[in-house]
């Protein structure tokens, strides 16, 4: 256990590191090479016998700085930070999978993740998609060539909990790979360390850096899995301490290979945004909390999905696993109401698709985001074509409450 609060580890992360002048803020290194007066530090460099810098794909000290906190929230031993959300995700599957090994997914998944795990189905690499509410669903589909295991926290839009410690359990006893995607939670509701993750996936561009305004992603090694029983590792990475083979191999063939690296502009502003993570989320999840009663209260509302109301299928769980809700909810209207007509007479609601934003945003989900999937899919997902996602800002709660109720009591 850390020694200090969350925020206050947060906020005096880049002082630690003592930044030139004094500066509390680690500096914005646009630098794309580091020069050496020597050449063989250069090269040490390059070998990794000596710590420094040589190109900025694989390394800049401002994203490494934000690497650190992301590290810290996460309890974590390391982490690598990507251009998005999505090329976390890309970069480790694609670097630790290979075709012929078989990965099985969550199918409450955030719309693009499943698109792209479709895409490994391509490359030969074999996905099972299964309830992950139930970690006996999970636990059907190992096989032999079984190699990791991918869960989101609480899924978008229909804000299933995953049985994230059923499912810790099962990857320890059968030695898969637990990845598990904390975009959703943020590291301020939820550790997915304290469930046996052995890799964290946070989408920056949402709760984390919290303001809409900068993209980004990381992937954190919590410590938790073996690397030496791993047997996707490269022979040129087994070398040295075992519980660096995993982001080792990430950082090489993931980052510096294919090349998603995140700019030092954007870590610098993900990294301001991520100060006041834990106020945002706090009265972003009270909010949420009192939006999604008012609508399960309300005449025109057919169904509330929300974690934190009492009828939600795995409101125990979420109660027990995270400290509070989260910001998300989604409604079903009643029929005969149009959910666009709904979402247009909200005056505060911007009609968006972001998540994780300061702002409350709302999107009628079958026509914009899981439009791609198809009614069939939609329908498996338990999308309905009238259901609207809401994530809910920090606006004042009491305007929050008005606007709401002005728009569902005109039904
Ligand atoms: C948004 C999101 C991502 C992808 O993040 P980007 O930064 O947009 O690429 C991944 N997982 C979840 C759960 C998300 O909400």
């Amino acid at each position: 256990m850390p020694s200090k609060g969350f925020t206050t580890r947060n906020l005096h992360s880049d002082r630690e590191d003592q930044p030139e002048h004094g500066a509390l803020h680690k500096p914005v290194h646009p630098s794309v090479a580091f020069g050496y007066a020597d050449a063989r530090e250069l090269a040490e460099v390059f070998q990794g016998k000596r710590k420094g810098y040589a190109y900025a794909r694989q390394g800049n000290p401002t994203v490494v700085a934000l690497q650190k906190r992301i590290t810290d929230m996460e309890e974590g031993v390391g982490s690598i930070a990507f251009s998005t959300g999505m090329a976390a995700i890309a970069a480790l599957t694609l670097t630790l999978l290979k075709a012929g090994d078989h990965l099985i997914s969550s199918a409450h998944l955030f719309g693009n993740t499943n698109s792209y795990f479709r895409t490994l189905e391509r490359l030969g690499i074999e996905v099972d998609f299964v309830d992950a509410t139930s970690a006996v669903a999970v636990a059907e589909k190992i096989r032999g060539n079984t190699r990791l295991v991918f869960v989101e926290t609480i899924a978008n839009p229909v804000t299933q909990v995953a049985d994230l410690e059923g499912i810790g359990e099962l990857c320890r006893q059968r030695g898969l790979l637990y990845v598990v995607d904390n975009t959703m939670t943020s590291p301020h509701l939820f550790l997915p360390k304290s469930v046996g993750a052995g890799l964290v996936v946070n989408s920056l561009t949402k709760c984390i850096g919290g303001h809409g305004n900068a993209l980004g992603g990381t992937v954190t090694d919590t410590g938790n899995f073996d690397w030496s029983a791993y047997p996707n590792i490269f022979d040129i990475y087994r070398k040295g301490d075992a519980g660096e083979w995993g982001l080792l191999q990430i950082r090489k063939k993931g980052l510096r290979d294919m090349g998603a690296s995140l700019a030092p502009e954007a870590a610098h502003t993900l990294a301001t945004g991520s100060e006041s993570l834990s106020l945002r989320m706090d009265q972003a999840c009270a909010n949420a909390m009192a939006l999604a009663r008012l609508c399960a209260d309300h005449r025109a509302v057919a169904r509330v999905y929300y974690p934190g109301l009492p009828e939600h299928p795995q409101h125990q769980r979420a109660r027990k696993l995270f400290r509070s809700f989260g910001a998300l909810f989604s409604i079903d209207l009643k029929s005969g109401i149009d959910c666009f007509d709904f979402l247009s007479s909200l005056s505060i609601v911007v009609s968006s698709s972001n998540l994780g934003d300061t702002r409350s945003l709302g999107i009628p989900v079958a026509h914009t985001i899981y439009f791609e999937m198809g009614p069939q899919r939609r329908k498996s997902m338990g999308v309905s074509d009238s259901m609207l996602r809401f994530s809910i800002g920090i606006e004042d709660q009491a305007d929050l409450v008005a606007d709401f109720s002005q728009a569902l009591d005109r039904y």
